[in-house]
């Protein structure tokens, strides 16, 4: 058996308080007093996981190198702590289930009734101990989805209950996360619904260790005393989480709250060092003192809901401190653009980012957008859908297919350029049967990709069906669009460049998945560098 420590974080009173937030601080703040950590989310939905998800729903589907289609709150993990997660770091109802089923299939319960309690719970506790049981982590912390309260967390609030009794006291905590609403017209902060939260969970049998209160305005003593009394904490247990100018200065704060302090404590486990911040804090002197500032279209057709880009949007922050530049996101819709708009409604914009996407709505407007671009000699950066529409572009404008179209769109057109992998063919199940994961691609020297990586051999992460066909590999190559990335062993091109343009780059993997505020992404930085150079 392993020393894991085990922290589990539950969330109260309402959702999008910043679970998943508060973990990757906590976990930062201990990971840099010399612990090694892990982060793994419990999502109580029953979909076997977000890849069959509409962004809408959930926000972006982000994807690990071992090809794990999960919650985006994994990719926060990874930007704070710098490690990679896995499979294991996202455990699903629909997984959970899907086990348990499975076995008694095979017959393995020998002829036992088969029930929520012990065998869902069972399942749940096991999923929460492989990572521990790896002997890799110092401790664990599980973020648990969704609000104590709600049906279906109950058997995930079960098993912290047995988990708790299991391994006892010092070996595994509870921190719930909680809203402490202010109401203008008393002038009040208000302590009632975490008091009823914290109620509803003692009644499922767990008493949280920690409290981690969520709040507009400073938490004065007295109520931080008011919260220990009814809540069953001491009071230094009482943590307040202010609202933050970006989510990149949760760790400072909860380091001057002492959040990773009480849990050492709670642990037992004694830290002479204080947590490293020296690169983080520079990191974040940077992203609040810019010397110049850009803007970047970012041309998508679920812009309705930002999360559905995040960890777009996070990767121009890294990018951006690391030219010490801030970086405006102009938010298109792709279904907006028209060949009367598009002057208008790009005008001034120093880079043109073509996102990600599946299906046909907005198909058109990313293919002008992309033409807007290389025309003007905008910085252009096409991801994965991005990537394809720059060669449907291409291939149409400049290469003179004028019916040059991606099968996904067009089942029957002439000429195309983006067509279904070859192992897709027989795919007929939606859920995880995509190209998952991290491949790796070689990089020509001579390149922007090159210039960008430094590196001939890179290895980055996928999600998709389509591919660049080989077959007009030649055509485009010999019209100026080059391929300078590929696949060593399947030959699939990976990255497109226009070498005449400033920056026209196009990739058909996710370089967004990797960016962490260690490690801004190269293409990421690069592509702003090349905007900033556009701006002057
Ligand atoms: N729909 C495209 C494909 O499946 C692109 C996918 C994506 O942008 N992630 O190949």
């Amino acid at each position: 058996m392993s020393n894991t420590k085990y922290v589990f974080v539950t969330g109260g009173v309402t959702s999008s308080l910043g679970k998943g937030i508060i973990a990757a601080s906590l976990a930062k703040l201990l990971q840099q007093r010399g612990f090694t950590v892990t982060i793994q989310k419990l999502d109580p939905y029953i979909n076997i996981d977000p890849g069959t998800l509409n962004p809408y729903e959930h926000g972006e589907c982000y994807v690990t190198d071992d090809g794990a289609e999960t919650d985006l709150d994994l990719g926060h993990y990874e930007r704070f702590l710098n490690i990679p997660t896995s499979q294991a770091n996202n455990v699903t109802t629909g997984k959970i289930y899907q086990s348990v089923i499975n076995k008694e299939r095979k017959g393995v319960f020998l002829g036992k009734t088969v029930q929520v309690i012990p065998h869902i719970t069972d399942e749940i506790k096991r999923r929460i101990q492989i990572l521990g049981d790896t002997g890799d982590y110092d401790i664990v912390i599980t973020e648990i989805g969704g609000t104590v309260g709600d049906i279906e967390s109950l058997p995930y609030v079960e098993s912290v209950r047995q988990m708790l009794w299991e391994k006892g006291e010092e070996n595994a905590i509870v921190i719930h996360l909680t809203l402490i609403p202010y109401l203008a017209a008393a002038g009040e902060l208000k302590t009632k619904p975490t008091q009823h939260s914290v109620k509803m969970l003692m009644q499922s049998g767990v008493s949280p260790n920690i409290l981690v209160c969520r709040t507009e305005h400073e938490i004065s003593d007295d109520i931080k005393r008011k919260l220990a009394l009814f809540c069953n904490v001491k009071k230094e247990d009482v943590i307040q989480s202010i609202d933050a100018e970006t989510i990149y200065d949760v760790p400072n704060l909860m380091l001057a709250e002492g959040l990773d302090e009480v849990v050492l404590k709670k642990f037992n486990l004694s830290s002479e060092q204080q947590p490293e911040l020296k690169v983080w804090n520079e990191f974040l002197k940077k992203h609040k003192n810019p010397t110049s500032k850009v803007e970047i279209a970012l041309i998508g057709k679920y812009i309705e809901l930002q999360d559905s880009y995040k960890s777009i949007t996070e990767a121009f922050i890294h990018a951006g401190s690391s030219n010490e530049t801030k970086v405006k996101v102009r938010w298109i819709h792709s279904e907006s653009l028209t060949v009367e708009n598009i002057e208008n409604k790009l005008k001034g914009v120093n880079g043109i980012l073509v996102a990600p996407g599946f299906g046909d709505r907005g198909i058109d407007g990313k293919i002008k957008a992309v033409q807007f671009a290389r025309e003007n000699k905008i910085p252009f950066f096409g991801i994965c859908l991005g990537m394809q529409m720059a060669v449907i572009e291409f291939s149409k404008n400049v290469l003179g297919l004028t019916d040059a179209f991606s099968t996904e769109m067009k089942k029957e057109c002439k000429n195309p350029v983006i067509n279904l992998m070859e192992s897709q063919k027989e795919v007929t199940e939606k859920g995880g049967t995509m190209r998952l994961g991290a491949w790796d691609c070689n990089v020509s020297k001579n390149s922007k990709a090159y210039n960008a990586y430094q590196s001939e051999f890179i290895s980055e992460r996928h999600r998709h069906r389509y591919e660049f066909n080989n077959e007009y590999l030649e055509a485009i190559e010999s019209a100026g669009l080059k391929a300078t990335g590929v696949n060593p062993k399947t030959g699939l091109v990976e990255v497109v460049e226009i070498p005449t343009h400033p920056w026209f780059v196009g990739v058909q993997y996710h370089p967004e998945y990797k960016s962490t505020v260690l490690n801004p992404h190269p293409l990421f930085v690069d592509f702003i560098k090349a905007a900033l150079k556009q701006s002057k």
